[in-house]
């Protein structure tokens, strides 16, 4: 089955999104769009992925617990993972590796925390946005033994993008797809929305065999 897809979704826990991406708001604003395969890909943390699958069920949409990784570059990498199980150890594993550095909400946002509900249960007090220890190298191999699947964010773009860091496409980085053209791989296109008005209506389309998140995964690996 085709399926119209945005795997790289923010929710108010990413200090620089909207109070009010809530996950009940993005899915809500997702089925409007005609989307049917959606993400949530926080900086740093897949702490609102639990809350965020559970709005996706009600919408009838396929929910896809992910995180946007900040790697020690400064490279932004998607991750997805197929239940929120394993995106939850990811994240623990991720936040033993960001500074402990406290957000300052006034400055850099809030960073809130959703429950089920889609009710605010408290707040992130580390920044989220910084930089972890991990590097770009060991992204891929580090999000499937997770069991998800890893890919660059926004390449094309001037800041936090691989090809702006790197400067170059290197094989050995294991990654078999990208996000916006640039590079020899192929390619999907996601909004990156931190806002409401940003999630686009449905055009781009993903051929799956399996309508979960897993399936999902399985889609981008084949690709
Ligand atoms: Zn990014
Ligand atoms: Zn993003």
């Amino acid at each position: 089955m085709n399926v119209f897809y945005d795997l790289h979704l923010h929710s108010c826990l990413s200090p620089c999104a909207d109070d009010d991406m809530t996950p009940g708001s993005i899915c809500a604003m997702a089925k409007l769009a005609g989307l049917q395969a959606v993400a949530l890909t926080d900086h740093n943390t897949c702490g609102n992925v639990r809350a965020f699958c559970a709005q996706a069920e009600a919408q009838g949409l396929i929910g896809v617990p992910g995180m946007e990784l900040t790697t020690r570059e400064e490279i932004h990498v998607v991750c997805l993972f197929p239940a929120c199980g394993e995106a939850e150890d990811f994240s623990r594993y991720v936040y033993q590796r960001l500074p402990d550095i406290p957000n300052k909400p006034h400055i850099f946002g809030s960073q809130i925390l959703i429950g089920e509900d889609d009710s605010p249960v408290g707040g992130e007090p580390r920044l989220l946005f910084g930089a972890t220890e991990i590097g770009v190298y060991e992204t891929a191999a580090l999000a499937a033994r997770f069991g998800g699947f890893a890919f660059p964010a926004h390449i094309d773009r001037g800041a936090f993008s691989l090809l702006a860091v790197l400067g170059l496409w290197d094989p050995a980085l294991g990654f078999t797809l990208t996000e916006r053209a640039g590079s020899p791989l192929p390619y999907i296109v996601n909004s990156d929305a931190h806002h409401l008005g940003g999630i686009p209506d449905a055009e781009r389309v993903l051929k799956i065999t399996a309508p979960t998140a897993q399936g999902v995964i399985d889609a981008l690996k084949a690709l």
